[in-house]
């Protein structure tokens, strides 16, 4: 019987991993250049940290949430987002008793079971960070910037992104808006989709982001977060897009942004491809200056964002890079023992020279492994007995097709043997093997 990956969730082929690995790469140096530090949390949580943190109420919580119990019946989750779980880590080992600032962030899979789409699978890996302790505007702003700064790396083009902001006030705004929104949506109720007449009583703010094109005028003309804003929240936006102005941000003001996790307050964003289709939003975060204290630590102000990786693939497809191609392929030439003894040993010493080696393992014919080698490496190395009777073996340049012999004492001399893989200052090679990667 077949056995095929579970549904939503794939395998990132050796052909796809070098972008993957470059975009890590990228994310790790810019949320570095920012002063984030990597925190790794576990994939499996209490299912009651998400229920507490994110909300019982939501999507990803209520529908999409991986829950089973553990032997002794513990409810457990795969985790389904990492805000819950670094704060649950800020509070489980004291950070804030180190004082300052924590600055962390992540990287790694979380799991939902959504209806898989382009853009939208079971099992997606996300980058992050977390800024916990205070509530300075100019610190959205930051990770604001941090988000736009990352993209400029990966060479993104401003004209296809834009940034969505809103506020969604404090606890007590959200009070009287989500009692505004009701007055609005109530007698419109017949216009709603199904879900969003659940939602109207359970979490009306909810229905904003609905897409469904029945609800949109409701949402249209429905009253906006910003007007129900107390004056601390108020000026606390007017300052972050103060900032956002400082740092020459260009943003629009969304007022149906309200992110689908109930723990968010305050400011809220979005970072948004027009290359994506319908799941635009390549990354999305906000402040949430109360869940460390639900979720049993002190009072304590965070703020950060979540991106997708496998948008982020999406979109930078085009850039995709070549495989690397090894150093040297080496081919045996005939049948005895030795020759393929000799050539086990000398990509054992390529590699500790610190160049990539393989070895025609597959025993084909010379020609159908030079043509193999022409694939994977940028030189093929020769073993034949001949030449191993006078200590040597042939490197071939499989972009010049230059040849030349290679002593094998030089393969115990990473010194020595350096110089045949470097290019000449003609651009020809060397010692036969200093052509260009790729
Ligand atoms: P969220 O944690 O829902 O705020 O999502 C943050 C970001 O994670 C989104 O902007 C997407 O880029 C990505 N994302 C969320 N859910 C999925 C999913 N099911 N599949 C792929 N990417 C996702």
């Amino acid at each position: 019987m077949k056995i095929s990956a579970v549904r939503g969730m794939r395998d990132i082929l050796p052909e796809e991993t070098p972008l993957w690995q470059h975009l890590e790469a990228e994310i790790r140096t810019a949320f570095g250049l920012y002063g984030f530090r990597e925190l790794r949390t576990p994939l499996v949580e209490e299912a009651q940290l998400f229920s507490r943190g994110v909300g019982e109420a939501t999507d990803v919580v209520h529908k999409e949430m991986y829950v089973f119990q553990d032997k002794k019946g513990l409810p457990l989750a795969l985790r389904p987002e990492a805000t819950a779980s670094v704060v649950r880590a800020y509070i489980e080992h004291g950070l804030y008793a180190k004082g300052g600032l924590a600055k962390l962030y992540y990287l790694g899979p979380m799991f939902r079971y959504e209806k898989p789409q382009k853009g939208r699978s079971r099992q997606f890996h996300q980058y992050g960070v977390e800024a916990l302790g205070s509530l300075d505007p100019a610190l959205d702003a930051e990770v604001i910037d941090l988000s736009s700064y990352l993209m400029e790396r990966l060479g993104l083009a401003r004209e296809g992104l834009f940034l969505r902001v809103n506020s969604i006030g404090c606890k007590g705004d959200r009070v009287r808006y989500r009692e505004a929104l009701r007055e609005h949506l109530e007698p419109r109720r017949d216009e709603l989709c199904p879900d969003c007449q659940r939602r109207l009583s359970e979490n009306p703010m909810r229905i904003l982001d609905c897409k469904r094109e029945g609800c949109q005028p409701a949402i249209r003309t429905a009253p906006r977060s910003i007007d129900h804003l107390c004056p601390d929240c108020r000026a606390h936006f007017q300052e972050v897009l103060s900032h956002l102005d400082l740092l020459g941000i260009q943003y629009e003001l969304d007022h149906t942004l309200v992110r689908g996790l109930d723990y968010y307050t305050r400011t809220v964003f979005e970072l948004c491809s027009r290359d994506l289709g319908a799941q635009d939003a390549l990354l999305g975060g906000g402040r949430y200056d109360d869940l460390v204290e639900l979720l049993g630590g002190p009072p304590t102000p965070g703020v950060g964002f979540a991106g997708g990786m496998e948008r982020l693939v999406l979109v930078l497809q085009g850039q995709l890079k070549k495989t690397e191609k090894l150093d040297v392929y080496i081919v045996p030439v005939g049948q005895e023992r030795e020759v393929w003894r000799t050539a086990a040993w000398a990509a054992s010493r390529l590699r500790r020279a610190g160049l990539s080696a393989d070895v025609e393992y597959l025993g084909r014919s010379v020609r159908k492994a030079t043509q193999a080698a022409a694939q994977l490496a940028r030189c093929a190395l020769f073993l034949g007995p001949e030449e191993l009777a006078q200590g040597q073996a042939t490197l071939k340049d499989l972009s010049s097709g230059k040849t030349v012999p290679l002593p094998l004492e030089k393969l115990s001399s990473p010194d020595e043997l350096h110089p045949f893989f470097e290019p000449e200052e003609n651009g020809d090679v060397k010692g036969g093997c200093g052509g260009g990667q790729g």
